[in-house]
């Protein structure tokens, strides 16, 4: 095939995500996998229901409407509305997409233009790299530094050049659970209006904040019109399969959006997004349960971590710990990462390959802490085997 290779350069060095990699691993090992971050139980049983009931009634199973079925559309503007007094058309200004990711990907290929530069908080969740090199634009990293993880809104500033186009936001922040407050809006949103930048803002874990609100940046004074808001259902309902993820945004935006995503995946999840729709319209008790047993769960990992020796960096928000190997001796999150399952049974998640600066994350270690709290403790107990 000649010398030229064949994955193109803007992907290259891309190869497997991490969460790939490191599910196969505890797959092959055998071990309690605290990396990738799905739940071991699903659901709302009745939501299950929903979806089995929308395939025998032959609702879904031909291809939905481009921007996603009404009903669906209607749930998400009623849910902006329930949870932030934000109001959205559900014909102009919503769109439905396969998962968070398929709406990133197409709100970045739709807004960038080739040498455009995005600035996004690092550690990166790994698709905005790959979906900012795919548009061709260049990517900024705002380095978030543990122990805190709280963006430096002097140093954000400074990033902002002529060549700005975006910024790309995720609070709740995955890995490090950092959850933006109320003033860093504020300052954020200052700044997007005073540069005119557009504010792509994944919020995938808008429901899992355990300190303080989430606070969605498109209800801030001019941010309106110039925000794309992402999120899913995989979080929030535990159906991480189903890849039922949507944008709410003006009708521009959306006009915008919408332009690239009927090019990837044209329309997507039929069945799943009637089901969807019911589970956005669950009782308050519901939202509120979930955070609090997920609540549970973290401090009952933190507090395993902490003994096994790790050094701990307590999420506000989201399902994952950040944590800190250098209490071992050690400093390479991804060499611990690929030994973890030989030495105790454990597989995680190195921060390290989300961050462009190599030192800034070389010794960070992420674990998630959505699963049964047996298999909590059983990786607690596991994890004390090594001698912090
Ligand atoms: N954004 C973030 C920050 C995530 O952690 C994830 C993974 N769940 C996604 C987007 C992708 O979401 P989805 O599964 O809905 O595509
Ligand atoms: N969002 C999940 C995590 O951060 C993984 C999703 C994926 O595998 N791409 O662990």
């Amino acid at each position: 095939m000649g010398a030229r290779p064949l994955l193109n350069r803007r992907l290259a060095g891309l190869g497997t995500t991490i969460f790939a990699e490191m599910s196969a691993l505890a797959t092959a090992t055998g071990s309690i996998n605290l990396g990738q971050g799905f739940p071991d139980t699903d659901g709302p049983a009745e939501i299950a229901e929903a979806a089995v009931r929308a395939i025998r009634e032959g609702r879904g199973n031909q291809y939905p409407p481009g921007p996603g079925i009404p009903e669906l559309r209607s749930a998400i503007a009623e849910h902006q509305q329930r949870f932030y007094g934000l109001a959205y058309d559900p014909d102009t200004e919503v769109l439905v997409t396969a998962g968070a990711t398929e709406a990133i990907a197409a709100a970045l290929l739709a807004l960038l233009e080739p040498g455009d530069e995005v600035i996004a908080f690092e550690p990166f969740y790994d698709s905005y790299a790959a979906c900012i090199a795919m548009a061709g634009a260049k990517r900024v990293p705002l380095t978030l530094r543990a122990p805190s993880f709280r963006p430096d809104l002097d140093e954000l500033r400074a990033l902002v050049t002529p060549a700005t186009r975006l910024l790309l936001l995720n609070s709740p922040h995955n890995p490090t659970g950092m959850v933006l407050g109320p003033e860093e809006l504020d300052a954020i949103a200052a700044l997007a209006v005073e540069h005119d930048l557009l504010v792509v803002t994944d919020e995938v874990y808008e429901h899992l904040v355990f300190e303080g609100a989430h606070h969605p940046i498109a209800a801030l004074p001019g941010m309106r019109e110039r925000t794309v808001a992402i999120s899913s259902a995989g979080k929030t309902f535990s159906f991480t399969g189903w890849k039922v993820g949507w944008v709410t945004a003006s009708p521009e935006l959306v006009a915008a959006v919408r332009t690239a995503k009927q090019y990837l995946t044209y329309v997507s999840a039929g069945p799943f997004q009637y089901a969807v729709a019911e589970a956005l319209r669950l009782p308050d008790s519901y939202y509120a349960g979930f955070r609090a047993d997920l609540l549970r769960k973290r401090d009952l990992l933190d507090a395993g971590l902490r003994t096994a020796g790790f050094e701990v960096y307590e999420p506000q928000g989201t399902y994952f710990i950040t944590t800190d190997i250098t209490p071992f001796g050690e400093k390479d999150a991804y060499a611990f990462c690929r030994t973890l399952p030989e030495r105790c049974g454990v597989v995680a998640i190195p921060n390290s390959v989300f961050y462009d600066d190599p030192d800034a994350g070389r010794s960070q270690v992420r674990f998630t802490f959505c699963k049964r709290d047996e298999v909590l403790r059983d990786a607690a107990a596991r994890l004390q085997r090594l001698g912090g």
